[in-house]
């Protein structure tokens, strides 16, 4: 039983003239302890989206989120039982996830007791800031009197309060600045294996991932293009898409963006195109590309791919 297993999930909204957006278009994944899982890919993918529904802040359109073998309450609609508030969310915007006008300590409480009201040992807030690098008289002061990255710190004090077995994490480092996101994404990291809980993280930022995912899912317009070991996954991508995120890793700034060589920007999701959603834009797309949609299969073990030409070349190696 996987922590945090999402099954066929569909988040869809309500978009200009009455048209249906299907953020989330059908995605599986699962978040085991002790494991970090990114997930990544170009703005408007619907990787937000996935985050928010996984944590229950938006409710999905079909399929299924299990937290720990239940399925998920979503926020707002009922109590969510308390063993269901130890998957926590950090979000990307530090300045306005924090209250600005109550103090860090008593923030930080709010998640002491969720951890009383599971029958656990709290650590007290200034434990938690201790945790996460920061002295403890700043429990007595107020979001504005910190940095950016002091301020995601906190967030992520707030979060480890509640003694959470699992964290989703959404673009948690895209607002700082590049000296505090390493930091922050290394904080993350050294958690989760101190704690042995589970990360879901959501990030444009390839050069961190690389450096702390055990998996990456790479997502393409509401879709899981490809998933695997990420050792495995960036020393030889699958996935056309892939390649091409993965091929734009060596930019001077160090960040990952799509190459320029990569024809056009994410179709609109109220539009998908025919057959595979990536063909526009796919620079090995055979004719079947624009009139069959690839299903994700393993292709090799552990690794998942949705092509047809991945396909069609590890079915015909498996049987050289
Ligand atoms: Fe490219 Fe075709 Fe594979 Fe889609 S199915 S990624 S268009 S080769």
């Amino acid at each position: 039983m996987s922590l945090l297993d999402i099954r066929d999930l569909e988040v869809s909204y309500a978009g200009h003239a009455g048209k249906s957006v299907r953020a989330v278009a059908g995605v599986d994944l699962s978040v085991e302890r002790g494991q970090v899982v990114a997930l990544v890919g170009e703005s408007g993918c619907g990787k937000s989206s996935l985050g928010k529904a996984a944590v229950g802040l938006i409710a999905p359109s079909g399929g299924s989120v299990t937290f720990q073998g239940e399925p998920l309450v979503p926020l707002g609609r009922a109590a969510r039982p308390v063993k269901q508030r130890k998957l926590q969310m950090v979000f990307q915007d530090p300045y306005s996830s924090l209250n600005p006008r109550r103090t860090i300590g008593d923030q930080i409480a709010e998640g002491t007791r969720v951890a009383l009201a599971a029958g656990e040992a709290a650590m007290s807030p200034g434990e938690c800031l201790e945790r996460v690098g920061l002295p403890t008289d700043a429990v007595s002061r107020f979001p504005h009197q910190f940095s950016g990255g002091q301020r995601q710190r906190i967030a992520i004090a707030r979060a480890l309060a509640a003694r959470p077995e699992c964290i989703v994490a959404d673009e948690p480092i895209s607002a700082l600045d590049a000296s505090a996101q390493a930091a922050i994404a290394n904080l993350l990291l050294e958690i989760v294996r101190e704690l042995d809980m589970g990360l879901l993280f959501i990030s444009h930022d390839l050069a961190i991932v690389r450096k702390i995912a055990d998996v990456t899912a790479v997502m393409y317009l509401g879709k899981i293009a490809e998933t695997g070991p990420s050792r495995d996954l960036w020393a030889e991508p699958l996935h056309p898409y892939s390649k091409a995120l993965i091929g734009a890793i060596p930019r001077p700034d160090g960040r990952g963006r799509l190459p320029a060589d990569l024809p056009g920007d994410v179709p609109d999701p109220s539009a998908p195109p025919s057959g595979c959603r990536f063909h526009p834009r796919c620079p090995a797309a055979i004719p079947i590309c624009r009139t069959d949609e690839p299903r994700r299969q393993e292709l090799l073990p552990g690794r998942s791919a949705a092509c047809h030409v991945a396909a069609a070349q590890f079915a015909g190696a498996s049987t050289n």
